[in-house]
């Protein structure tokens, strides 16, 4: 696959590509994956991905994907952007429909993904829907949340009255802090 980002049409054999051993590797738009950019913030970035085509132990289809990018979210604590750091890796099996997939007994100790395969899987909707997963149920900052700016300037009335250029070195201080 060249440097181009993944359109919204391409589609892989999951079958075919799990009995090749294939590998498709490539970049897709977090704007072009709509139902994320519900829950995310704006961004021109883009995700890399690489899917790799398997056979399971008792040969059965599947495939290996990795997705990883920065993907900016708001933070649930103090509002303000954070970057979420998405390392996503993948086990899928393909099960040739819903009842087989249904019948897969799940073991608690391997991590892999079932869902029903398609000779015609779309692969930037497949991707989307690991994105969305690997999103945090509440995004928040690791380390230290910035303080709202609103609070920040708010303490500060008091002081700044008796010395008017309080809240000029505050303004100096938070652009430093940028
Ligand atoms: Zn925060």
């Amino acid at each position: 696959m060249n440097e181009d980002f993944l359109k919204s049409n391409a589609y892989v054999d999951v079958y075919e590509l799990s009995r090749t051993k294939d590998t498709i590797s490539g970049r897709v738009l977090l704007s072009d994956m709509p139902r994320l950019q519900d829950l995310i913030l704006q961004s021109n970035k883009a995700l890399q991905f690489t899917i790799c085509g398997i056979v399971g132990k008792e040969g059965w289809p599947g495939a290996t994907v990795t997705l990883s990018g920065d993907v900016p979210l708001v933070c649930n604590r103090c509002n303000q952007p954070m970057s979420f750091e998405m390392n996503r890796e993948v086990v899928f099996r393909f099960a040739k429909s819903e009842s087989e997939a249904n019948q897969i007994p799940i073991e608690e100790d391997d991590d892999i993904e079932i869902v029903v395969g398609s000779t015609k899987m779309n692969l930037l909707e497949w991707l989307e829907e690991e994105a969305l997963l690997s999103l945090p149920l509440v995004p928040m900052h690791l380390e230290q949340c910035i303080e709202p700016l609103h609070i920040r300037l708010g303490e500060d009335e008091e002081n700044e009255k008796k010395n008017p250029f309080a809240q000029l070195k505050e303004m100096k201080n938070l652009r430093k802090a940028d």
